[in-house]
């Protein structure tokens, strides 16, 4: 059956990563995965198209596609609209509520041609290979009252951070599955010395130990977890936790791999639809200039063939083809270190395909 692939480039060097990405999943296609890509707008694009960043036809898209492939959204030029609501990053946010996107893989992986990109010792870091799985459509971002009110004559602003059982019973499951299949460690990150939604969290994962007999769970809180990636990362093999700590935990150890243009991530849904993006944002600083490194969203690509299209041998194909263009020395500017090649993000998709084929 033909799978849809809808790619959304989105602003910034959205549309130059995706185009890089877009060659590779034509190179699949070529040699016989069976799939149709389609492209639609979303985010500062689709507002100066359509006045909307998430635009009802983009959904409807979105909807259809078996998995989707996003750049990045977002950008200076758009920072001043009013109306929050129309602001580049609802487009994602959206994109994320209407499928029901709750689980967010994030790998950290560091590629030992990489090691001296970290700004931490090789030996800390070295063959770093952590997945962070983050909750992502409750917590605090979600939850609500919300809002900034006049109390007692003075603004208070605030938020509620809620879970339910359910909604933790999911995500650990998700996490518990991935450990199963990885090194079989699960770190669940909390503050439950602090917040009863964390109580429940752990409380929840401690239910769902015993299904996965194989998998060894440990409890961390979340100020000592950061000291920990920094310190010691290695420790680390699959983490679970909620959005807002997943928010900051995956940044930090995206950080420790020395380069954001590196890393894929994936957001499923109960149906196993997903969404595949870099972990980088729209790179406005760099945007059009041809610099912008494409790896991360090959690299989610990948993620797609293995989570969503049940394509392993083939997302293996393409993770080896970055592994060789390191090898080989070549390196965009974010990557970029004495004796090695600096090439540009159409020459890193040329030299991708290549080793690809
Ligand atoms: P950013 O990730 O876009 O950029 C941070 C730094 O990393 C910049 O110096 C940039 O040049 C560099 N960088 C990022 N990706 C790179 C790549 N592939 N190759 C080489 N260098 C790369 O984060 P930011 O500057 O905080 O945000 C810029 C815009 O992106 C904002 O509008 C923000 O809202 C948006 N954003 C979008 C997403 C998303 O779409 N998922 C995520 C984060 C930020």
């Amino acid at each position: 059956m033909t799978r849809k692939i809808l790619v959304l480039p989105g602003d910034g060097i959205g549309p130059e990563i995706t185009a890089q990405a877009s060659r590779v999943l034509a190179a699949c296609q070529a040699r016989g995965l069976d799939i149709e890509v389609e492209e639609a707008l979303v985010g500062g694009a689709a507002y100066d198209a359509f006045g909307e960043p998430l635009p009802a036809a983009t959904l409807d898209k979105a909807r259809g596609a078996d998995a989707i492939l996003l750049g990045a959204v977002g950008g200076p030029q758009w920072d001043t609209i009013e109306d929050l609501a129309k602001r580049p990053e609802k487009g994602l946010l959206g994109l994320r509520k209407n499928l029901g996107l709750f689980a967010n893989l994030r790998p950290a992986i560091l590629y030992p041609q990489l090691a001296e990109a970290s700004s931490l010792k090789p030996e800390i870091v070295s063959g770093l290979d952590i997945m962070i799985v983050r909750e992502l459509t409750g917590g605090i971002y979600f939850g609500q009252p919300r809002g900034i009110e006049e109390r007692e004559g003075e603004r208070v602003g605030f938020n509620t951070y809620v879970y339910s059982e359910s909604e933790i019973e999911r995500i650990g499951r998700v996490a518990f599955e991935m450990a199963q299949k990885r090194g079989k460690k699960l770190c669940s990150v909390d503050k439950a010395n602090v917040l009863e939604v964390t109580i429940l969290w752990r409380e929840v994962m401690e239910r769902l130990a015993p299904e996965y007999p194989d998998v060894e769970l440990s409890h961390m809180y979340v100020d000592n977890a950061a000291m920990q990636l920094v310190r010691a990362p290695k420790q680390f093999d699959v983490v679970v936790t909620g959005n807002m700590f997943g928010d900051i935990l995956s940044d930090a150890a995206a950080m420790l791999t020395g380069s954001i243009g590196m890393l894929p991530s994936a957001s499923l849904n109960e149906s196993g639809q997903g969404m595949y993006e870099p972990c980088h944002g729209s790179a406005p600083d760099i945007a059009g200039q041809n610099l912008a490194n494409p790896l991360a969203t090959i690299l989610s690509v990948a993620m797609m063939l293995r989570y969503s299209l049940g394509e392993a041998a083939l997302a293996g194909r393409i993770e080896a083809a970055v592994g060789k263009v390191l090898d080989d020395g070549l390196r965009t500017a974010d990557i970029a270190s004495a004796g090695k090649k600096m090439v540009s993000t159409s020459e890193m998709g040329d030299a991708v395909l290549t080793a690809f084929e």
